[in-house]
């Protein structure tokens, strides 16, 4: 598996060839093209003491040729019963194929060409891992009695364990969805409801027919839900959450209605559906899932209390809805014809989600934000050096790659998808400006409406809009995987040389690659930037004084690293003092890639800190607290630890003193989020008077809890529990058990993984079991525990006794790699063979990949430790 898919990089790099436009009977997958639904209706009456549900459907298709066979989707469903025409067919005429998630239906005679009805029938399963209609408990807010709600998650091939369909992105249809709910239960799909009735055992509800769509983006949801609403541009905007929450929605209901007028205006189409609702629900699954005209969001992705939640919270509320608004146009309306193009609906939903929070949020930095990419569970709206980061290793593929199964499709789900996207967009809308890309978005839109597209068919809309080569410059960088980094030459007659290479980490026989490269440049003092587009290895650039500072990758808003040479680099670190904030975080990225990359030392990095001028920006210190912690962590059980920690207490204590540990009236909102940033790294550092203070504030919180501002509670409990003792643990957890507030929830459960007594790890750990937390978020407590307690080896430990109940627990986006990514914290080698031997025996064949990438990880934390250790003496 694995080996063949290196391959296919190979091949791709030598002969990058631009894919063609969208064209249904040419797009992968594996249902014949030769028959189409056009209309489904579906009826599901689910058994909720059973957890199992029945169903029926009617499916209006299209046959082209003559056939004997239906081939269709379905995976943990039985069909029961099945007519074609109203004529039975037997049931030894039903073939199911479990391992490629078919049924096929053998016809009695031959079919011919025109409209067409298949009815069938069928029961399946609900289940607790949010894949298909799944359940989950929650505790009810204000009363705390149990509850249970049910929802769907679809995405990327799971509607077929719902109702057997078409589930292929290119197979759109109207979908007409009815459901039998208890009688107080609310219950929400796409589209508005058309009417209900009472029956026996509880109400039908049924809903009006969705416009054409892929299967993937159907939802329900039901259960007693509260809602809040309001409308903007003719469309009813709602906030659905579980009963008592509803308030928490209204930030989100206000930000909507921001969003979708920009949106609106931007794409050129108005918002086509009559409703947008948005759900909170509380388990099930983690993420949020952007189903046309009914959204999903974990609860902490879209509540907010002003009274008691964070301003991250806030920031990433807003985010995560740009995001997934931002999908109702690319992704619902137009629909990636195939998983290989995945990326057209994560990168430009990224982009566009990054540039709407921007447009109305200027305050908060958020390309630069770094504050919030620890959470392994979130994989939305960061800025592009994690995509980088991984984008250079000999694991990276390109960001179009071939999807063959259901498991490669999930795999795709990742950074190089969602981040190098939005990267690359971003890069590209800089260099054609900002309005003819615009233009060119709203005639893709308009050219592929209810319908499906390829990257081709984007690159065409935006060359037609800018009269620029835009599928010959974006080619390189979505067909072949890597990225370059620009090395700076000074030559005589101020004259500059630019010479390009592939950037790769711990990659020795990488394939080198070139790229069409839009290069930005500004020389200190002059106002202006300029571009030029380097297409070759080499280029030059005249005029460039001698004695002045030249700064490439303006803003940091390219996708590529700089190189300057000696003399270069000491004009750039003269010039720190006038430089903007976003240069000065690429300067520090770019820094530290290298010194990870082994070509500087980690004084190269630790000599740029030093001499950047003490400003407060948050995203500078940000990059700064970020490597300090990847550090600290490498450095675990090290004697070089200490010095270690002296040093960086040196260098974060004054930003705190300039802050002061409590938040000031009237400071900016980037001062409260860094400040909250410092105080928990300077704990981790092992800085006395801030764990001095966490103690006392946390002894002062347990009396009233306004003591502590909503900024600085996680940072204070993760303090206090890392020098805590068995008592703090069980404060930290009576409050958790208590609290009806995800947020607040998550909190208090994350504080405990950063415990180091081995008896309160394997405690921690074991909650991970329990149905405490969501069962979505239980799992990712033990990746927690293996980041922050520095003990990989227990949370590996407890995974592998307990791996059938941790893995029953894990969504379809995790199943492949949950158990990979608990390997990605040791630093020893030997791991590597465990895990690939734990994986052929335990794990599924698409998991094959996600070993490699844990691989990769653990040789390159061992390596780069090993230099660590032997550099950190130079440390001022
Ligand atoms: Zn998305």
């Amino acid at each position: 598996m694995r080996r063949a898919w290196v391959l296919l990089v190979f091949i791709a790099v030598t002969s990058l060839s631009a894919e063609k436009p969208f064209d249904f009977a040419t797009t992968p997958g594996k249902l014949p093209k030769n028959i189409r639904p056009i209309e489904y209706a579906i009826r599901i009456q689910p058994d909720l003491a059973k957890l199992t549900f029945s169903g029926s459907e009617t499916v209006q298709l299209t046959v082209e040729f003559p056939t004997r066979q239906f081939v269709l989707n379905a995976l943990d469903v039985s069909v029961t019963e099945a007519r074609v025409d109203d004529k039975s067919i037997a049931n030894s005429a039903i073939k199911i194929d479990t391992k490629n998630e078919l049924v096929t239906l053998l016809l009695p005679e031959e079919l011919r060409p025109g409209q067409h009805s298949l009815a069938l029938k069928f029961t399946g399963k609900i289940n607790q891992f949010g894949r298909g209609l799944y359940y989950a408990k929650y505790q009810e807010q204000g009363t705390g009695a149990k509850k249970l709600f049910l929802g769907t998650q679809f995405e990327a091939t799971d509607a077929r364990r719902f109702f057997p369909c078409w589930d292929e992105p290119a197979f759109r249809a109207h979908f007409q969805l009815s459901v039998v709910v208890p009688e107080n239960w609310m219950a929400v799909s796409n589209m508005p409801v058309a009417n209900e009735r009472k029956i026996s055992g509880g109400r039908e509800v049924s809903f009006q027919p969705t416009p054409s769509m892929s299967s993937y983006l159907n939802v329900f949801c039901a259960g007693e839900f509260d809602a809040i609403e309001s409308e903007t541009e003719g469309v009813k905007l709602r906030v659905i959450t579980t009963k008592g929450k509803a308030e928490s929605g209204r930030y989100a209901l206000e930000s909507t209605a921001q969003i979708l007028r920009y949106y609106n205006q931007y794409f050129g189409i108005p918002y086509p559906l009559p409703k947008l609702d948005q759900l909170a629900i509380p388990g099930g699954f983690g993420g949020a899932m952007e189903n046309w005209g009914g959204i999903t969001y974990y609860e902490m992705a879209l509540l907010f209390d002003p009274e008691n939640s964070s301003v991250t919270t806030k920031q990433r509320v807003y985010e995560v809805i740009a995001h997934e608004i931002a999908h109702q146009w690319f992704g619902d309306l137009v629909t990636m014809a195939w998983w290989d193009n995945l990326w057209l609906n994560e990168g430009f939903a990224s982009w566009m989600g990054t540039k709407c929070t921007a447009h109305f949020n200027p305050q908060w930095e958020v390309w630069l934000e770094k504050s919030i990419p620890r959470d392994p569970a979130r994989r939305i709206g960061i800025p592009k050096e994690q995509a980088m980061e991984g984008d250079a290793r000999a694991t990276t593929h390109p960001i179009q790659q071939p999807v063959a199964s259901e498991g490669e499709a999930n795999n795709a789900f990742d950074d190089i998808t969602y981040k190098k996207g939005q990267s690359f967009l971003r890069m590209l809308e800089s260099f054609l400006g900002e309005e003819p890309f615009r233009n060119g978005i709203r005639r893709y839109i308009q050219a592929h409406q209810y319908s499906n597209s390829t990257t081709a068919d984007l690159w065409n809309a935006l060359g037609a809009a800018s009269g620029k080569p835009v599928m010959e410059i974006a080619a390189a960088w979505t067909e072949q995987p890597g990225f370059p980094v620009v090395m700076v030459k000074r030559e005589n007659n101020c004259k500059v040389l630019l010479t390009q290479e592939r950037f790769t980490i711990g990659f020795d026989n990488a394939s080198d690659g070139l790229w069409k490269i839009p290069i930005t440049y500004f020389i200190d003092g002059q106002s202006a930037p300029a571009t030029i587009l380097m297409s070759e290895k080499t280029a030059s650039l005249e005029d460039i004084p001698a004695d002045r500072a030249l700064k490439l990758n303006v803003d940091g808003a390219g996708n590529y690293r700089v190189a300057y040479d000696a003399s270069s680099w000491k004009l750039l670190l003269a010039s720190l003092h006038g430089m903007n904030a976003p240069d000065k975080v690429n300067l520090l990225g770019d820094a530290w890639a290298f010194v990870q990359a082994g070509r500087e030392p980690l004084a190269f990095y630790t000599d740029l800190v030093g001499r950047l001028p003490q400003d407060t920006a948050l995203a500078v210190h940000e990059q700064v607290i970020n490597v300090f912690d990847t550090v600290n962590h490498l450095l675990a059980d090290t004697p070089q630890r200490d010095r270690f920690h002296n040093y960086a207490q040196r260098i974060l204590r004054p930003t705190l003193n300039e802050l002061t540990f409590q938040p000031t009236q009237g400071e900016l909102v980037t001062a409260s989020v860094l400040r909250a940033s410092l105080i928990q790294q300077l704990g981790l550092l092992g800085n006395q008077d801030v764990s001095k203070r966490c103690r006392e504030n946390f002894q002062a919180y347990l009396k009233n809890r306004a003591s502590i501002p909503p900024d600085l509670r996680a940072p204070t409990f993760a303090v206090v529990m890392r020098n805590g003792n068995a008592e703090i643990w069980q404060k930290l957890h009576e409050l958790g058990l208590k609290t009806t507030s995800t947020e607040e929830k998550q909190n208090y459960y994350d504080a405990l993984a950063f415990a180091t007594d081995p008896a309160l790890i394997k405690k921690t750990l074991a909650i991970a079991l329990t149905d405490e937390l969501p069962t979505s978020r239980a799992v990712f407590l033990v990746s927690k525990v293996a980041r922050e307690s520095d003990r990989p080896d227990l949370a590996w430990e407890f995974a592998k006794a307990n791996f059938k109940g941790l893995i029953a627990k894990v969504d379809a986006l995790g199943a492949n790699s949950y158990i990979p990514s608990l390997f990605t914290l040791f630093t020893d080698p030997n791991r590597i063979e465990e895990l690939r031997g734990f994986a052929k025996t335990h794990l599924s064949e698409a998991s094959a990949i996600p070993v490699e990438i844990a691989a990769d990880e653990i040789r390159f934390r061992a390596n780069l430790r090993k230099r660590l250790i032997e550099q950190i003496e130079v440390l001022p």
